[in-house]
């Protein structure tokens, strides 16, 4: 692949500016000079020297922003690295991820914050790690929250597990509120989905497989937001799977919680009738559940209750895949590469989605859950973060080709519109070879 370059004059020509926050769609030239942007307005080609993108027909908007990645280093990078997951990120249109703390060791004490933020530096993806809310991610003994925060943080997540002693969980949404930093919880039940494979359900019943059933995640929203409402603070649930915790989250919202919650592409796009296929790319956790979730989980964005989008990349080794059988694969997918392309198909083309509001919980939804909305702000002057995609290119997606290490994806085969064609980022820019 080529590798980003500094952007020291660039002219994106032609492109139709989508800023979700002013809800505004124009036509113009954007001068990037020295990483910053300089111009917005109407700029001749003969009179500029530097590199310049035809955008004629492309989309340029904020740089998008995933809140779920699993970056892999340290500890597992025969999975995925720091840089491998930001070229990924990249190549999908994303300029920044939050690195989940489920590493080896776990990124529950300073240093591992610090070596994820060095091997990040310099990079055109902006990498904000996410630390572990309780020591070795066992649920019991909560972090050094203010060093932590202080050290880069900006959330907190034991994800790939809930929150065990629900006492933790109470002093980790006390702590984290003094520095206005999310808690970011996985709900699962761990004893009720204990030996699943799958969506507990009509299909597992016909495969014979072990289900994991939607309560599992239902049961640990529901104490959440009563801890929440209790002690106050700030919950994310991440990728939320079925239609009972879409109605909790709603009805948490409207009494004014400060809750906020994500989904990912393969629970809107996908059933759990891809399992009838036994293929490990469609194991995920929490599982692919039924159309009737589906449908409730595209109501949930549509009418706010569902803030954001987040891909939960999450990549394994193809002989943990694809040579192991169902039930002892580990659970996961990627999806840095093909989110934008599977949120375009789903939301906009099948569910007339305005791109606007896609984009908007790609981008500024969850940069608000993080508190890094200023990050994406489009006016002269500002830090050029941005993304430029032909909404109209269609691609298919080969995992050969991702940049990512990981090849598990559930969407092989796909065509996807929505190209990425450059992105700008950090005094840096990148664009896809023809
Ligand atoms: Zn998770």
């Amino acid at each position: 692949m080529n590798e980003p370059q500094q952007a020291k004059r660039v002219l994106i020509k032609g492109g139709t500016l989508l800023d979700p926050k002013r809800r505004s769609a124009e036509q113009v030239d954007i001068v990037i000079e020295n990483g910053r942007i300089a111009t917005i307005g109407r700029i001749e080609e003969a009179s500029f020297s530097g590199d310049v993108v035809d955008a004629r027909g492309h989309v340029v908007c904020p740089g998008l922003l995933d809140l779920h990645v699993h970056l892999r280093e340290p500890g597992q990078e025969d999975k995925e690295t720091i840089a491998t997951g930001c070229q990924a990120a990249m190549a999908g249109g994303f300029t920044a991820v939050c690195s989940m703390p489920n590493t080896d060791p776990p990124a529950d004490n300073r240093s591992v914050i610090e070596f994820i933020r060095e091997r990040a530096a310099g990079r055109l993806v902006t990498v904000y790690p996410i630390a572990a809310i309780t020591k070795g991610r066992q649920g019991e003994e909560i972090s050094e929250m203010a060093d932590l925060v202080e050290a880069g943080a900006v959330a907190f997540s034991d994800d790939g597990s809930s929150v065990k002693n629900t006492a933790v969980l109470r002093r980790a949404l006390e702590y984290s509120s003094m520095f206005d930093v999310p808690v970011i919880e996985h709900c699962e039940d761990p004893y009720l989905d204990e030996g699943g494979v799958m969506n507990e359900g009509f299909v597992a019943t016909e495969l014979g497989l072990p289900g994991m059933p939607r309560i599992a995640e239902e049961i640990i929203v529901q104490r959440d937001l009563s801890v929440l409402g209790y002690v106050g603070g700030r919950l994310h649930i991440a990728h939320v799977s079925t239609r009972g915790s879409v109605e909790l989250i709603r009805r948490a919202k409207e009494k004014g919680l400060a809750v906020t919650a994500e989904v990912t592409p393969h629970h809107l796009a996908l059933t759990d009738e891809e399992m009838r296929r036994f293929d490990s790319n469609f194991k995920m956790n929490p599982p692919l559940r039924t159309a009737e979730d589906v449908q409730a989980l595209i109501e949930g964005l549509r009418d706010g209750t569902i803030d954001a989008i987040a891909s939960d990349h999450a990549p394994h080794c193809v002989h943990e895949k694809d040579e192991l059988e169902l039930e002892y694969a580990p659970f996961g997918v990627i999806g840095l590469e093909t989110t934008l392309g599977v949120v375009l198909r789903v939301l906009v083309q099948e569910h007339s989605f305005p791109l606007a509001e896609v984009l908007d919980k790609l981008s500024y939804q969850p940069a608000r859950i993080i508190r890094k909305e200023e990050t994406l702000t489009i006016r002269e002057g500002a830090q050029a973060n941005l993304t430029v995609f032909a909404p109209e290119e269609r691609w298919r997606v080969d995992a050969n080709r991702f940049f990512s290490k990981g090849r598990n994806t559930p969407f092989r085969d796909w065509e996807l519109p929505g190209r990425v064609r450059a992105v700008f980022n950090n005094g840096l820019w990148w664009r896809r070879e023809a």
